[in-house]
């Protein structure tokens, strides 16, 4: 290992040696540093705010270096850098304020992880048939981080529960062990990449350290890293240093990543080498069993039989009925009266009503399919196995996959819940139908000018 790893580690150390010393609540208040560099003679660590480098100066300057010390023998210097300085200037008079987690300071319990939601746990986690495997997969992680299954995937489509799932892995570890878990979206580890990269030295070297040397690297929702090629590569450097020194990774992402389009290859099979698994919407039974579970930690009795009533018009994903439970326990605690099957009704009849956009779309490409091949769209997401409907229904996923976002797993489901492979399956039988001839491309063309106009004008 080089000598700036080494620094590293000891600046580690002298952080787990603080923190046991003092006071959680201060420690959480002023040991937000961010290790950046050091050779024996100094340390250099990242501070949010000015406000913060003066007071962490005052107070804890000698302790750190003392600290410090005692580990490698001699005393360095300790050098405090302001992270992201405010651009705002303060009002007159105004006096600053450290930047502080807003709600950590009170609600949270002390040693709430600062990125991580605390309620995203596994014992707020309701598992059924159809997400089992992954929360089994991901349990196994939390007791056994970086051995079990690494890199760990999780994917599937919106609002069924991957980031719980994934956080509830940080929270169990960032709990139990003294393992230092890192949550990001890509979104933001794009952002925060895009910045280093504009500034000084320091900053590009602050943002690959805080990365490689974690112990846990929890990253959401990969499929924003679809175009954006310098920050894949930055994460598959990111990806070897942590794979080598067995540190665990967790990603999610909205599909398999087979369907990843413009997508590193190198990071693709990484990703991939793995456990992958995927979550599937709840059946009615794990839709009622949620419901249950989150009036209950809501403190609001719900009967059973608008549990049943919601179950059964929401099929969608556990975002869209945790959605409609906030409606009626809003109007409880609004009205206070008990919810009945006719509010309910009422209540969240636009809810019931409306199919959901991603409906709407993909049964605009069936509608428009299915009239053109002079058949019915029943039997375009039915079984039946004829060539003159099995053509028109992988034309129609084919076309589906092109013009839209969905997900092929997505895709299957509207096609009377056929697996994404079957999908893929059609993708690919198309593709080659359209090599083999070429006019066939005209054809497509013309069927997706048809579906945006008939999708315009309703
Ligand atoms: P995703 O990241 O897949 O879009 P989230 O993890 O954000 O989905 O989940 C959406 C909401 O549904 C969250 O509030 C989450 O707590 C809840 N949720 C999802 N799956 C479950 C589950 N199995 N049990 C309890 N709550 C769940
Ligand atoms: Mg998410």
């Amino acid at each position: 290992m080089s000598e700036k790893n080494n620094f590293h580690i000891v600046w580690d150390e002298a952080i787990k040696q603080i923190r046991a010393a003092l006071d959680e609540q201060e420690f959480y208040t002023w040991f937000n540093l961010d290790f950046v560099e050091a050779d024996e003679n100094s340390f250099v660590v990242a501070v949010p705010s000015i406000f913060y480098q003066d007071q962490v100066k005052k107070r804890y300057q000698d302790y750190i270096e003392i600290k410090i010390e005692e580990l490698i023998g001699r005393k360095p210097s300790l050098k405090l850098v302001v992270k992201d300085q405010n651009p705002l200037p303060l009002p007159d008079g105004a006096e600053p304020e450290p930047k502080r987690q807003p709600s950590r300071q009170k609600s949270l319990p002390k040693n709430a992880h600062p990125q991580l939601r605390e309620d995203y746990s596994f014992d707020n986690y309701v598992v059924g048939e159809n997400n089992s495997f992954a929360a089994n997969a991901a349990q196994a992680i939390a007791r056994n981080p970086g051995k079990a299954y690494n890199p760990f995937l999780i994917y599937g489509g919106s609002g069924l529960g991957k980031t719980h799932l994934m956080q509830s892995i940080g929270n169990h570890l960032h709990a139990d062990t003294d393992l230092k878990v890192i949550y990001v979206s890509a979104e933001t580890f794009t952002n925060e990449f895009i910045e280093s990269i504009q500034g000084a030295e320091r900053a590009k070297t602050s943002f690959k350290n805080r990365y490689r040397f974690t112990d846990v690297l929890l990253m959401d929702d990969i499929h924003f890293l679809q175009k954006k090629e310098g920050t894949q590569e930055e994460l598959f450097y990111t990806f070897n240093t942590l794979y080598d020194a067995k540190k665990q990774m967790v990603f999610t992402c909205d599909r398999p990543i087979s369907e990843l389009k413009d997508f590193n290859d190198r990071l693709r099979s990484r990703l991939g080498q793995r456990l992958n698994v995927d979550l599937q919407p709840p059946n009615y039974e794990t839709r009622c069993a949620i419901l249950k579970k989150k009036a209950e930690a809501s403190g609001i009795s719900i009967p059973d039989d608008v549990i049943d009533l919601v179950s059964k018009n929401i099929s969608t994903n556990v975002r869209d009925l945790e959605s409609a439970l906030h409606t009626l326990t809003a109007y409880v605690e609004l009205v206070g009266k008990p919810i009945t099957v006719e509010i309910a009704q009422q209540r969240l009849k636009d809810v019931f009503a409306s199919p959901r956009q991603s409906n709407l779309s993909i049964e605009i490409v069936q509608r428009v399919i299915a009239e053109k091949y002079n058949i019915s769209t029943s039997d375009l997401k039915g079984k039946k196995r004829n060539s003159s409907i099995v053509y028109p229904r992988q034309l129609a996923m084919y076309i589906i996959r092109e013009i839209t976002e969905y997900t092929t797993t997505e895709i299957g489901s509207e096609f009377g819940g056929r697996d994404h492979t079957t999908v893929m399956h059609a993708y690919q039988k198309i593709e080659e139908r359209i090599k083999l001839y070429p006019s066939m491309d005209s054809i497509i063309q013309g069927l997706i000018r048809a579906i945006k106009e008939y999708s315009a004008k309703s």
